[in-house]
Formats: C-alpha cells, sequence, structure tokens
C-alpha cells in the first residue's frame, strides 16, 4: 500500500486484514504513539567505496504499536505528512539521531555523519531552522555532521521559500542531500538551484542495473555528471556484490543497502561498529 491519496483503507488491507480503520483514527494513534514514546530510529550504514569505511548513517523512523504491531513508515509517514504530526516525528527522529551520533563519534572517535530525513512540509516553516539550530545546541551536534535529506516534491510545494530555508541551513555548515534521484520530474534542472551536497541515486535505478544494460549507463552518466557540478554521490538500495563492484568502478562515493546492512536498532549499531567489518 505505497499510495494512500484519498484512499486511506488500503493502508489496513496490509496490516490488519478486515478492519477499517479511518484516517482520523491513525491519527489519534499516532499522537497517543507520540505521547507513549512508541517512535524510535533505526540507523542504516553508509559506505565509502574507495575504502570499505562507514560513511555515517540515515537515520529511519520506525513505529512499533501495541494495537497495530509493526507499522511500515512508507504506510504511516504518508498520513503523517496530511494530518501535520510528520513535524514531530521528524523532530524528534532529528533530535534522537543527533544525540546517537554525538555518543557515536565520542565513543569510536570517529567523524560519522547523520543523515535525516525531511518531510516537505518542514521547509514551508518559518520556524524550521530555529528548531535545528536548538537540536543542534540541545544535543551538541556539530552542523557538518548533519545530513538533511529532502524530496523534489518540496519544489513543488513553494519553491521560494523552500530555497532560502536551504540557503540557511547550508550557511550553518549543515549539508544538504537530493534523496530519491531519478523518480521525479526534471531532475536535472534542479541540480543547479538546489544548494546540494549530496545526491542519492533512487534504488530503482540500481536494482535493475546488472541486467539492463539502459541503466548502466544512466548511472555511470549520473555519476559523472554529478561530479562535473561538485557533488558528492550515494547509490541507495545496493543488495549484491556486483552492484557494489560496478558502483565502485565507477567511482560512486559512496553506497548504501541491505548488502552492506539493513537498519538497525541503536543497540545492534554498536554491536555492528564493532565488528569493524571490511566491506
Ligand atoms: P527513503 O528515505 O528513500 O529511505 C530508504 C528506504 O529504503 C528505507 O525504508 C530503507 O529501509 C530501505 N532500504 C535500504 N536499503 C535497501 C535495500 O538494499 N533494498 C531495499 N529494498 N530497501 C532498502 P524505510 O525505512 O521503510 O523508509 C521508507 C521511507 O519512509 C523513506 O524512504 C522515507 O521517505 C520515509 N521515512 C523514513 N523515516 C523517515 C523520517 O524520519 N522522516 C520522514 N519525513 N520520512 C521518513
Ligand atoms: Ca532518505
Ligand atoms: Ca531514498
Ligand atoms: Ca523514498
Amino acid at each position: 500500500a505505497k499510495e494512500l491519496g484519498g484512499n486511506n483503507h488500503r493502508f489496513f488491507d496490509d496490516t490488519m486484514n478486515e478492519l477499517v480503520i479511518k484516517k482520523d483514527q491513525i491519527e489519534r494513534m499516532m499522537r497517543l504513539a507520540l505521547e507513549r514514546n512508541e517512535f524510535n530510529v533505526h540507523y542504516q550504514p553508509q559506505i565509502e567505496s574507495a575504502t570499505g569505511k562507514i560513511r555515517g548513517f540515515e537515520a529511519l523512523v520506525r513505529w512499533n504499536s501495541p494495537e497495530l504491531g509493526f507499522v511500515s513508515p512508507e504506510d504511516f509517514v504518508p498520513i503523517a505528512e496530511k494530518t501535520g504530526l510528520i513535524t514531530q516525528i521528524d523532530e524528534l527522529v532529528m533530535y534522537q539521531a543527533c544525540l546517537k551520533n554525538v555518543e557515536l563519534q565520542h565513543q569510536f572517535d570517529y567523524p560519522f555523519l547523520m543523515a535525516v530525513n525531511i518531510s516537505a512540509l518542514q521547509l514551508g516553516r518559518a520556524d524550521f531552522v530555529d528548531k535545528v539550530q536548538l537540536i543542534l545546541n540541545e544535543t551538541k551536534m556539530k552542523p557538518e555532521y548533519l545530513e538533511i535529506e529532502i524530496t523534489e516534491s518540496i519544489l513543488v510545494e513553494s519553491f521560494e521559500s523552500s530555497i532560502s530555508i536551504l540557503r540557511k541551513l547550508e550557511s550553518l555548515g549543515i549539508k544538504i542531500a537530493q534523496d530519491d534521484f531519478g523518480t521525479g520530474y526534471s531532475s536535472l534542472n534542479y541540480l543547479n538551484v538546489l544548494p546540494i551536497h549530496t545526491l542519492k541515486i533512487d534504488r530503482s535505478f540500481i536494482q535493475n542495473m546488472t541486467s539492463a544494460t539502459a541503466e548502466k549507463t544512466i548511472i555511470e552518466s549520473i555519476i559523472n555528471l554529478v561530479h562535473k557540478l561538485g557533488h558528492d554521490v550515494v547509490a541507495e538500495g545496493v543488495e549484491t556484490k556486483e552492484q557494489y563492484i560496478l558502483l565502485k568502478e565507477w567511482n560512486c562515493d559512496f553506497v548504501q543497502g541491505y548488502y552492506f546492512s539493513r537498519p538497525v536498532s541503536e543497540d545492534k549499531l554498536v554491536e555492528l561498529l564493532m565488528e569493524e567489518k571490511n566491506y
């Protein structure tokens, strides 16, 4: 149930069989979930292709509901966006992720990056930059280790104000990543306009690349183009060794996907770092 649209009960076909709950009920459950701390954060490492070292992590929200069980972000994030609750969720995730990153940097004496997803709605809020600054202050996170992932839908919402907020974030020293590259419209046009540091190639490209020659050419060309513009490239959804080898060959800076690790809980994250695996 990826596309919810106005057809919200589709969500429950997957998770609750016959039970049909309306959007306002889910909203109520999400509000309760915020109060009861049912949201937490999982982390997926990003690997530097050239060295096999960990660049940092992407923070991904998780909702474990006593009533609904595990609910996928693909299902609840769109509802949270419609109801505006995403603001609180994103802030909670950013706060947790910054706190964790400071702790990990200290524990492992290594400058990990932390990437967080920010809903398009946030860039329309006048106080968003202040909120981010507050989180950085409270967690003692240095801005240069924070990367904010945005999707192109942001630009459809309110182009001018979004750009100005992104510029302010950039001036704080925060990195901006364009997420899901290749899935929206006019992707290439935005590359020059947006103050981005990092471009994440959507996993739909990566997953087709070993079988289809066209994808190979597209990915290799995107990497070259993005490098010429001076940005870094992350490949998402890398699941096989073959994909990793090709991406390395094409000088893709960073890779992320199940081949290296699934998103893991904070306890598992420490275990994973202790292993000092060689990718
Ligand atoms: P995304 O930002 O594109 O995140 C990557 C998604 O791909 C994650 O799904 C991750 O678990 C999954 N993934 C990573 N590697 C692989 C792989 O090798 N193969 C496959 N098939 N999948 C892989 P997840 O955690 O279910 O999140 C889904 C989407 O929900 C995210 O897509 C993002 O758009 C949204 N989301 C997640 N956390 C947050 C959050 O804190 N705030 C906001 N606003 N959105 C979030
Ligand atoms: Ca993302
Ligand atoms: Ca993505
Ligand atoms: Ca996505």
